[in-house]
């Protein structure tokens, strides 16, 4: 069972990693219960048997059977655990991730069945908000349209909804970047955006929109300057391009109130774009631990 951790982003040593279902629950359990920390979820205890179920653990005092799969995200999964694990290996390690339609075609299950196991990843890949951007800070919002029914036209406004995104702005290039729905540009919409995903002392740049003003009272290094059409924001316009391209490309039916999930999902990629090696871990653990909502 003690097997090295796989590592990389190539299809075909992935394959030749994860075989049979057994495979993957081996991997999930250890895992699960790494360094020892397998507690009985019904009596506390620390001793176990190996359980009737691949890989489960069985308690010994209270006789509880617990599968690598319980309180995990693949807990109550329709489908192998195997094609799971090749799932999240695909929407993970992609450049452009899969929407729910492409895994459906890729994978022989229903679109639905696709549809709510992705937004299990999603929901992994929600960020920690454990590392906030620092340095220099570009700041703006932008809209997205609900693309199924994108017409232009007086009611529209109401159809779309308003995203404030940070980019770091690095000496060479960029670095990372986040993205969350808002309700409205007012500076009660954006503090919450702010105290979850940057630093105080950032050097911040927004355009000269006066949401952002009272905003300057806890980042004192925030500045304002016009936008010149976008051309003042250069990097932060082409991300912002980026995210759009990639919803309307895949995504073609990204509802109101998934839209959350898939700027988060764009965002895990993007961030680790420099550290893809371990992307497939990440998020397995993240699903593995994952705490229910
Ligand atoms: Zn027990």
């Amino acid at each position: 069972m003690k097997r090295e951790l796989f590592t990389g982003v190539n299809s075909i040593l992935f394959n030749k990693y994860f075989q049979t279902n057994e495979d993957s629950y081996s991997y999930l359990a250890a895992i699960k219960w790494e360094n020892n920390n397998y507690v009985c979820k019904r009596c506390s205890s620390i001793d176990y048997c190996s359980g009737k179920q691949p890989f489960s653990r069985l308690c010994v005092k209270c006789g509880y059977d617990e599968s690598p799969t319980v309180g995990t995200a693949f807990e109550k999964c329709k489908f192998p655990l195997l094609l799971a694990f090749h799932i999240v290996f695909k929407v993970s390690t992609k450049k452009k991730g899969m929407s729910s339609i492409e895994l459906s075609n890729e994978f022989g299950l229903r679109q639905k069945t696709c549809w709510s196991f992705k937004q299990k990843i999603q929901q992994a890949m929600c960020s920690s908000k454990l590392h906030k951007l620092s340095g220099e800070v570009h700041v703006d919002e932008f809209y997205i349209g609900q693309y199924e029914e994108n017409k232009e036209g007086r009611n529209s406004a109401s159809k779309k909804r308003l995203v404030v995104v940070a980019l770091e702005i690095l000496e060479k290039g960029v670095g990372r970047a986040y993205a969350q729905v808002i309700e409205s540009a007012s500076a009660k919409e954006f503090r919450p955006f702010f105290e979850d995903f940057i630093d105080h002392d950032a050097k911040i740049t927004t355009d000269e929109w006066r949401g952002y003003l009272p905003l300057k009272k806890d980042y004192p290094f925030l500045i304002q300057k016009p936008s010149g059409k976008g051309l003042n924001f250069k990097e932060l316009h082409i991300h912002i391009m980026n995210i759009q391209g990639w919803l309307r490309g895949i995504h073609h039916h990204c509802s109101k109130e998934h839209l959350q999930g898939y700027l988060d999902e764009f965002h895990f990629r993007y961030n680790r774009r420099a550290f893809m090696e371990t992307i497939f871990n990440v998020t397995l653990r993240k699903m593995i631990f994952i705490t229910k909502k």
